[in-house]
Parts: C-alpha cells; structure tokens; sequence
C-alpha cells in the first residue's frame, strides 16, 4: 500500500540534501541581483527601490550609487546653483508663497476633510 510513492516521495526530497543540485545556498544565489555597474552579485537589500522599474529595484547597487554621487557631487552643486539662478523669479515666487502659507492663514483653510 503506497510503497511506490512512499519512495518517489524520499527521492523527491534526496535533492535537498547534500548531494542534490537544489540546496538552500542555489536558492539564495538565485534570488541574487546583478549590478549593471560593477557586475557584482548581491542581494536585493543592497539595491534602492525603485517603483518604475519591473523588479521594483534599481539596477545599480546602493554602493555604486553612493559612490557615483560622491563623484559628482560639486557637479550636482553646480547644476543646482545653475538651475537656481536661471529660475530666479521662480524661486522667489516660490518662497513668498511658502512664507505666506507659514505664517499661518489658518482661517481661510479648508476644513479637514474627513469623508475617508
Ligand atoms: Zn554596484
């Protein structure tokens, strides 16, 4: 009675053990992340998120990103400063505005909505 898949169930299970290919070590390998810049494998964890991408992760690592900003990071500057001096009048329109809302016009503020 169920001899024979009694057996098919222990050779099922054999792979798991230490001569089978499927060992815990693969599966975690396998569920191991490319980086597209410095090609090393790594897990998920060490990848930022990203929504707009299809495996919800970036396609560098955290490491190569933090590095890459450290490279650039007087260029970033200068591109900030650049942007800022170009939209001037923007800016500015932009901090009256906050400073505005700040100093609290409360009393023409909706009331919480709450139709949750
Ligand atoms: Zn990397």
């Amino acid at each position: 009675m169920g001899g024979i898949w009694a057996r098919r169930c222990t050779t099922l299970l054999r792979p798991l053990d230490r001569r089978g290919k499927i060992t815990l070590r693969r599966l975690i390998v396998g569920a191991l992340k490319r980086c597209t810049n410095c090609g090393e494998e790594k897990p998920p964890a060490e990848f930022s998120r990203d929504r707009s991408r299809k495996d919800g992760r970036y396609s560098q690592c955290k490491a190569c990103v933090r590095r890459w900003h450290q490279e650039n990071a007087g260029r970033l500057a200068e591109y900030n400063r650049r942007w800022r001096e170009a939209n001037r009048d923007k800016q500015r329109a932009w901090d009256r505005r906050y400073r505005e809302r700040k100093r609290g016009r409360t009393s023409d503020a909706p009331p919480e909505a709450n139709d949750g």
